[in-house]
This record gives C-alpha cells, structure tokens and sequence, in this order.
C-alpha cells in the first residue's frame, strides 16, 4: 500500500506541475514536442526519437489570449494560447495542432503569428472516412508531420522505429483498459480525482514508462481486498472533468466514477492501432478511420448513445453526468442525442458546466448532491 501511495503522489506531482516533467526530459537531452488534443499522432513524435507531451489548458489568468481568441473559444484552447504567448511551453521543439473542430483550426493560425518561437505542425484528419482516399490522404498527412519532425531531429524516422512505437501505444493502451477494469473492485482507493490524475499523468510520460506505471499500479490493487461500495456510480462523458474540486465533490457525496466517455481519459485508449493492414502509417490512418464515439469524428449512425449504455450495463454506472466544456460545439451537438438515448433506457443525465477557469463551484455542488440523491 505505500508503494501505491508513492506512485499515486508521484503522479499528482506531474499533474500539477507538467513543466517538471518538461524539465526532466530536457536533462536528459531528449526533445520534446507539445501535443494539443485530442488524437494528435504521438507515435510518431515517439518514433522520431522525441518525448510527446500533453497540452490540455490547465488554470491561469486569461489576458494576452484574448487579442488572439475571440470569448467564445473553449478554455482549454484559451488556456494554451495564454501559456504560449507567456513562455510557460519554453523548451518545446515543437507543437502539433490536430484540426478536428472550429477552435483548433482557429489555433493553428493563431499559434503561427502568436507564439513564434515554438513551430507549429497542423494536422487535419479526413471526416469522409469511408472512402478509401481517406487512407491515402492521412498517410500523406502523417507524411508532412514527419517532413516538419525531421526538421527538428534532423534524422528521419524509419519503418522499424515507428513499428515499435505503435506496439508501445497498443501496450499503454492495454494498460489504460486493465486499470479501468481493476479500479472498479477498488472504488474506496481509487476515487473520482485519483482515476482522473492516473488518466491525466499519460500525457507526460514516456508511454512504455507510463505503462510500467499502471502494471505496478493495477499489481498494488490486486493485492488488496475488493471493496463492496456502497455509494453510487457514475459515467461521466464529455471532454474532460476538471478542476478537480468537481470530481473532489463526487467523492463528498459518495459518488464513484466507474466509467467515462471523456476524450481526455477513455476514448484515448479505445481504439487500438491494427497489427496488420500495412506498414506503419498506413496502420495508422485505419486506427483513425476504426474510431468510434467521438464528438469531433463525424458519424452518420451517431453511436455515443448506445456506447455509453453498453459501458452503464456493463460497469453499474446508475447514470451520466455529461461535462460540457463551454463554448464546445462538437460536444453540445452530441449531447441531446446520447442523452435520449440514455434517458429513454431509464439512466438519469446531468450536464454540468465545465471551466479550467472556475473558482466557484457552490453551484456544481448543489446540482451534483441532488443528482446523487436521485440515483
Ligand atoms: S473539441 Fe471542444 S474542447 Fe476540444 S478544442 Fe474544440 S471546442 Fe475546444
């Protein structure tokens, strides 16, 4: 149980203070690329022989973001603009900027004039993902990513090196999965804030360090008895659930998270790269094209509904809190239809609003305490 309590310390220190983690790869003289989210290619920054890091906005002073982003971007874009304009991203070689919605197409212009001293690689991903061109184009999309990465390193990746970074994902993947499964026989340690840190903390590992993590992690907890709660449990979809005194008021109210359907936690870690199909950017680009259940993918059939009800079945979630990051289009465009879904199958839904930026959370409070009384 101690080790488990020092790995659990360790990984809420690289949480709060990612810039560590920048730090400790620098020493070692390895280079580091920002990756904004969701879905940007990190095995093949992994494959360049650099260390891919996660930029998801975080709590700041919002003040030179805003000559670039109009009031109505999300925070989490508002946030990033602000840590680049501050020099908070000093000692990145680069950042990559997926453009999968309004606001991260915006970013992509105003990361170029903004924050001159970090490149910007932009990567947009194909929407029309049954036609076969689609392949094609992202694998010359992936192309051009490496073209820029090769700028930085100077050495271009090979077949060989990409190969073991996709099983290194797939094997962090894996883990993802496996520690979800064990968290839940351990709601009494495993609380909302601790789940979302062990999610969150992947973002600034090395992947097959980070995988250690969880295996060490997941070995812990088997070791201990199972817990019989008796408190509720949740779902929750959407973004992402920060600041963390949303998920600390869960926990006051006997509220487990035993499932998400957040793009920063789970849907990560879904969809495995394929072992077959190609080589390596081709493997890719079939991963991206086998994605299912993401506001920012677009699909006909819209499944986040029935996803989310298979996960509820499945883990004993009573009902779905979705967290609405503000201002985000793709996730308010998805909401009324997983949301009838699941109501329509007897899950009650909540949406709450979510801000890095909040400070005042006697509101969220109210709503969540009440929403657990009536699970
Ligand atoms: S998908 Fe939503 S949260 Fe993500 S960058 Fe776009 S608007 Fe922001």
């Amino acid at each position: 149980m101690s080790e488990l309590n020092q790995i659990l310390a360790d990984l809420r220190t690289a949480c709060e203070d990612p810039a560590a983690r920048l730090r400790h790869y620098l020493s070692q003289g390895k280079k580091v690329v920002g990756c904004f989210p969701p879905y940007t290619p990190e095995e093949l920054v992994h494959a360049s022989g650099m260390i891919p890091i996660g930029l998801w906005g975080g709590h700041t002073e919002l003040k030179r973001s805003k000559s670039y982003l109009p009031p109505f971007a999300c925070p989490i874009m508002q946030a990033n603009m602000e840590f680049g304009l501050g020099g908070s991203y000093q000692g990145l070689s680069a950042v990559i900027i997926p453009a999968l919605c309004d606001t991260l197409r915006c970013m992509t212009q105003n990361w170029r004039f903004g924050v001159r001293d970090i490149p910007m690689i932009p990567i947009v991903y194909p929407q029309n993902r049954t036609s076969p061109a689609s392949v094609d184009y992202l694998v010359s999309e992936y192309e051009t990513v490496l073209t820029m990465l090769y700028t930085i390193t100077g050495q271009m990746m090979n077949e060989k090196a990409l190969c073991a970074a996709i099983d290194i994902y797939n094997e962090h993947n894996a883990a993802m999965r496996s520690f979800d499964r064990t968290a839940n026989d351990h709601l009494d340690i495993i609380t909302p804030q601790v789940r979302h840190t062990i999610h969150k903390s992947a973002f600034f590992y090395e992947k097959s360090e980070h995988t250690a993590i969880l295996r060490a992690i997941v070995r812990e907890l088997e070791q201990l008895p199972v817990c019989q709660w008796r408190g509720k449990k949740v779902l929750l979809a959407g973004i992402m659930c920060e600041p963390e005194e949303v998920l600390d008021i869960l926990a006051e109210n006997g509220i487990a998270v035993v499932a998400d359907d957040l793009a920063q936690e789970s849907r990560q870690y879904r969809t495995d790269t394929p072992v077959t199909g190609g080589g390596g950017l081709k493997r890719l680009a079939i991963q991206w094209n086998s994605r299912r259940g993401c506001s920012m993918i677009h699909e006909l059939d819209k499944p986040r509904g029935k996803m989310m009800l298979q996960m509820c079945r499945e883990t004993g979630a009573q009902g779905v809190i979705s967290c609405m990051m503000k201002f985000c289009d793709p996730e308010e465009y998805d909401q009324p239809f997983y949301e009838t879904e699941l109501r329509k199958a007897g899950y009650p839904c909540l949406s709450i609003d979510i801000d890095q930026q909040n400070t005042s959370f006697e509101q969220i409070r109210t709503r969540l305490q009440t929403f657990g009384e009536m699970l």
